[in-house]
């Protein structure tokens, strides 16, 4: 293998720089040519590529987005789109291929491997920590971070009035951002979609903290919740329970953006790193995780497939510790 791709794919992460970056060096310490793929499979499709040297990539490991630039491609969803996409690969010369992107960006990456022979790696790249596979994807740390910050703002503003917040944090399937937030915040409590979510026990929990002279409450909830996001929540509480006076904080993309956290970074170093050194062993159509901290490799379709458990420790810890 001469010539390897990098591109980043699907939602966009902070640590999405820091890994490109780690291909590229890596790639240039191993021999190779590399060459970065501009706007995801889209970018592909039209031929946006250009070969990056050492200096293509200074000063980026700090930025969050990606440099890349990322879009989604409904043309690659068909076949005739990824024959044009390979085409434009083959006259490249490109070999080998590393994907940073979430489980949609891996299912195309399968595609590729599996139709034209590309071999191709993945580093999870997104927020949601919803790869089986690895402990963290790259992102996760800093967007946690981000809730974080945020919820303890709210926090001030909440206990001088008296106040309950619901925060709306993102996760449509998975409540990792949420829980996790939610314990580094001192959340009463934390409703997430891999529990269902009762609404009476949610008003028992917040009347048992105001009789205990709690001044203020921040429910924190994922927006995939099954109790709907939080406005929606907000309206159900509010039916039944009048203590304090409920606002409503929407976080949004503000927890996909930001300068990476030193924990992101090392992460997406390391992973960029380890992708590399697995096309030039030969390894093709898995994605590259830290589990324990070790480097390990999970075939695309089963990082694709499963979700990493909510640990019920973590939800138990949630109850314990606003009680
Ligand atoms: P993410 O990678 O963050 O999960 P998406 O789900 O939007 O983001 O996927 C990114 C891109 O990957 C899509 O726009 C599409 O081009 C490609 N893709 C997703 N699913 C498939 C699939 N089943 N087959 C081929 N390409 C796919």
């Amino acid at each position: 293998m001469k010539r390897i791709g990098v591109m980043t794919s699907g939602g966009d992460s902070p640590g999405m720089n820091a890994c490109v970056r780690a291909v590229v060096r890596t790639g240039l310490a191993r021999g190779l040519e590399v060459y970065g793929i501009f706007r995801g499979y889209e970018g592909m499709i039209a031929g946006e590529i250009e070969p990056l040297k050492a200096n293509s990539v200074s000063n980026i490991l700090q930025k969050g987005g990606t440099v890349l630039k990322t879009a989604r491609s409904e043309a690659f969803k068909t076949v005739e789109g990824r024959v044009r996409a390979a085409e434009q690969l083959k006259m490249h010369g490109i070999e080998g291929l590393v994907v940073i992107g979430g489980d949609g960006s891996f299912r195309g990456a399968m595609a590729l491997e599996a139709e034209h022979g590309i071999r191709c790696m993945g580093c999870p790249g997104t927020i949601d920590n919803d790869l089986y596979g690895t402990d963290n994807t790259i992102g996760y740390d800093t967007a946690v971070n981000t809730v974080v910050q945020a919820v303890d703002k709210i926090r001030d503003t909440a206990n001088s009035h008296d106040r309950l917040f619901i925060v709306e944090v993102m996760g449509r399937d998975a409540g990792f951002i949420a829980l996790r937030s939610g314990i580094a915040t001192g959340a009463e409590a934390v409703l997430i979609p891999e529990t269902v979510t009762y609404i009476p026990e949610l008003i028992d929990l917040l009347e048992r903290g105001w009789q205990r002279n709690k001044s203020s409450a921040i429910v924190i909830v994922a927006e995939g919740d099954d109790a709907g996001g939080a406005y929606q929540v907000a309206e159900k509480v509010k039916e039944k329970f009048n203590r304090y006076d409920i606002r409503v904080t929407v976080l949004g993309h503000l927890q996909r953006g930001g300068s990476p956290s030193a924990l992101d970074r090392i992460l997406a170093s390391r992973m960029g790193h380890g992708a590399v050194d697995a096309l030039l062993a030969g390894r093709t159509s898995e994605m590259v995780g830290v589990v324990n901290n070790n480097i390990t490799y999970t075939p695309f379709d089963k990082a694709t497939k499963h979700h990493m458990e909510v640990s019920p420790y973590l939800l138990e810890l949630v109850q314990v510790l606003s009680s």
